[in-house]
């Protein structure tokens, strides 16, 4: 099979898998138990903790681990006074957009350009108190358009307002740097860098003023009660730890992957690649081919053992077009033909080859049917 949906979820690495082995079954200790086997469990975290800190060059202290980017984002909005205003760009995952809406139904949107980034100048509009949030994700989910956050935060932080960044995509694929993004939240999960699947962390300064979502046990220092999933957490830390030294590599790799299919795609007749001209990360490109339909294309290419995306998981089950390329103001009849790809690490210069020629049997069958 060609996976070629790594921005949904990547497998895990054999050398996670092999750190989180041993939480499964020996080391089974509760981390909050006295005693030795507790203690192991507890000293596990702890290294864990560190190596997720210092992918995104943070104190231990800072990091708290969650059941997931979706927690993440959640506690990263939730854990202020419901008094504070609140602002979010248009392009956010639903545990952003939904949760906004939940919390306070007349928060504010920050538009996109038709490249799907945040301009300086809606961001200088804002009319917001000091202490409110703005939430805007470090690189997209879709179009995986990376936002300049560092030149939005410094004047947000001026005014007081706390900058919340959801970096579920960007961590492991581009170097993101907690200070120099300049951001007092930052959201990251496992399993979009080779980690287990249902655990993350919210990344925040030093001293933060957290409420807890979850309370019971005080672990997390009260921020986050539960007996920890400590096999994923030491899997966290591993796959923080290889995407950190791995990710020159990777990126090398990633860049030359993707121009070679993209040198291929722009060979299709009335194909638009979104977002193609600004900074991307280095594994997605989204497209779309005028007059067919994505999803139908996806289960074409599913029939032929290639897994793609035609958009986020959630709006691919919705059916409706993307709400991400519907804020950059693709025409819903365009939008719905997006096909996402998001390369891995593992993926080949083949297995690009073998997808180009399967889309191309796929068109020329499509166009024959409706001819
Ligand atoms: N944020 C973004 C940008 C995502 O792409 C995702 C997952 O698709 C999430 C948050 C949610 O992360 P998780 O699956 O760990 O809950």
């Amino acid at each position: 099979m060609i996976y070629f949906d790594h921005n949904a979820t990547t497998p895990i690495d054999d050398r996670v898998l092999e750190a989180m082995l041993p939480f499964l079954s020996g080391f089974y200790g509760n981390p909050s138990a006295l005693y030795k086997l507790g203690r192991v469990a507890h000293s596990a975290i702890d290294g864990a903790r560190e190596q997720v800190a210092a992918l995104v060059g943070v104190n231990a202290a800072q990091v708290i681990f969650t059941s997931g980017g979706t927690e993440a984002n959640n506690l990263a909005l939730q854990s202020t006074s419901l008094n504070n205003q609140l602002a979010i760009s248009a392009i956010e995952h639903p545990s952003i957009s939904d949760t906004a809406l939940s919390l306070t139904p007349s928060h504010k949107i920050i538009a996109v350009d038709p490249n799907g980034l945040i301009s300086p100048e809606t961001i200088d509009a804002l009319d917001l108190k000091p202490k409110s949030i703005v939430s805007m994700m470090l690189a997209n989910n879709e179009t995986g358009v990376i936002q300049n956050i560092a030149d939005f935060s410094d004047k947000l932080n001026e005014r007081g307002i706390i900058v919340h960044s959801d970096a579920v995509q960007a961590a492991g694929k581009i170097p993101v740097s907690f200070n120099q993004l300049g951001v007092q939240r930052l959201s990251l999960s496992s399993h979009k860098l080779y980690g287990a699947k249902g655990c993350g962390a919210l990344i925040v300064e030093r001293n933060a003023q957290i409420k807890p979502l979850i309370s019971g046990g005080g672990q997390e220092r009260g921020l986050r009660s539960g007996t920890e999933n400590v096999a994923a957490i030491v899997g966290f830390g591993k796959a923080a730890e290889l995407a950190l030294a791995e990710l020159n590599d990777r990126t090398k790799k990633l860049l030359s992957l993707r121009q070679h299919l993209e040198n291929e795609l722009i060979k299709i007749p009335n194909l638009t690649i979104f977002s193609q001209n600004v900074a991307r990360l280095p594994n997605t490109v989204q497209f779309s081919i005028a007059g067919i339909d994505g999803e139908m294309l996806l289960m074409q290419l599913d029939q032929k053992n290639i897994a793609v995306s035609s958009g986020s998981a959630c709006a691919a089950a919705g059916g409706k077009p993307s709400p991400v390329l519907t804020a950059m103001g693709v025409k819903p009849a365009l939008a719905k033909g997006a096909i996402r790809i998001s390369l891995g690490k593992d993926n080949n210069l083949n297995e690009i080859n073998t997808f180009i020629t399967t889309l191309n049997s796929l068109i020329t069958h499509y166009g024959n049917h409706i001819n």
